[in-house]
């Protein structure tokens, strides 16, 4: 090859590699952290974790919904996306479930989207409330009385910040938001809606006692729907997991490349998570496990790893403040074994 042409195949190489790879490459948190865990120690603690806990009997379905006290409370799937996008699955990872509480994060993501995050925060609030999930004393007893994002009124009022020309809007770019987390199209189970508003009293009286406040910044009712909706969601554990590890990724979708939620919005959300994640159980949690998590009543838990991973777990029986047994038992397990709490020295190396 004379130097004309091994220039020009240069050439023709550099411009191939950059505009083949400009996602991969221009994504920026890619790389996992150094003292990421090599995927074969990951896989063989998610299947020593998935061993130990399968038949873990404790906890109840949540019956309140009436649809998910008729979901098999043995199914149970445990899903770890890194943000180099390796995927380790054991179990039912396949079943669709209602993704509930879970949602709250990904609609706070939109709203600071939207508004960014010192407008949700004014409109919101995150503070911790130590009451159940759905506590209307909490949103009397408060001086934000939303809370955070993270419980029923919060939550309520984040969706109600969302912008759109009608109900269906709003709710459809909610929806696409979520599928962009997950990196691939998501839907209603429409029973679950159907079950879910048939009985949700609880929370449209939330939303009529913010609107006393004059803390919902919509229609009370149609905000409930729309968040009706948005619980309603199905996603299977590897999609949860996959939605935790954007949010591990600084915002970028581990398999496609996008940037679905900025940067500088990442520590609001994880740190919120921390607080509030698991209700009235977040102290605990902190305490022993150290990680940005959310629970769902369907029976979901995913816990985020910054720059590491997401550990998404699914089996529906619940404790007292409506957290999946199983899910909680399987995530400290993994994160003890792997180093993942934040708090703990060995999380950045040091043992
Ligand atoms: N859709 C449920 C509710 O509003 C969500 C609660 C939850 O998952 N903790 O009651």
């Amino acid at each position: 090859m004379n130097t004309k042409r091994m220039l020009t195949a240069l050439l023709l190489f550099a411009a191939i590699t950059t505009s083949v790879l400009p996602v991969r490459v221009a994504a920026q948190g890619r790389q996992p952290s150094p003292v990421a865990p090599r995927r074969e120690v990951v896989a063989a603690v998610v299947q020593e974790a998935y061993d130990k806990f399968k038949n873990e009997t404790k906890g109840k379905n949540a019956d309140y919904i009436p649809y998910l006290a008729q979901v098999d409370s043995k199914l149970f799937g445990i899903a770890i996306v890194t943000t180099d996008n390796q995927v380790l699955t054991k179990g039912d990872v396949t079943f669709s479930f209602s993704i509930q509480s879970i949602s709250k994060v990904y609609t706070m993501a939109l709203a600071m989207e939207e508004l960014g995050p010192n407008k949700v925060f004014e409109k919101v609030g995150s503070e911790p409330t130590g009451r159940p999930f759905n506590s209307p004393v909490a949103v009397v007893d408060m001086k934000t009385h939303t809370g955070n994002p993270l419980v029923n009124a919060g939550a309520i009022a984040t969706t109600s910040l969302i912008s759109g020309k009608d109900a269906n809007e709003k709710w459809i770019k909610i929806l696409d938001f979520y599928s962009r987390a997950a990196g691939e199209k998501l839907s209603l189970i429409d029973e679950v809606y159907k079950s879910e508003a048939a009985t949700n009293t609880g929370n449209k009286a939330l939303s009529m006692l913010l609107a006393k406040y004059d803390r919902i910044y919509a229609d009370p009712f149609e905000s409930v729907d729309i968040y009706t909706k948005q619980c309603s969601v199905g996603v299977n554990a590897a999609q949860l997991a996959r939605m935790g590890a954007t949010l591990a990724n600084n915002g970028i979708n581990p398999a496609t490349g996008e940037q679905v939620i900025k940067a500088e919005d990442i520590p609001h959300i994880l740190s919120t998570m921390t607080m509030a994640g698991l209700y009235d159980g977040s102290g605990g949690w902190a305490w022993n496990v150290g990680l940005p998590a959310k629970s769902g009543v369907g029976g979901g838990i995913v816990a985020i790893v910054p720059g590491k991973a997401a550990i998404a777990v699914f089996a529906p029986p619940l404790d007292e403040a409506g957290n999946s047994v199983k899910a909680q038992e399987v995530i400290d397990y993994v994160s003890e074994k792997l180093h993942y709490n934040l708090y703990s020295p060995a999380s950045v190396g040091w043992k």
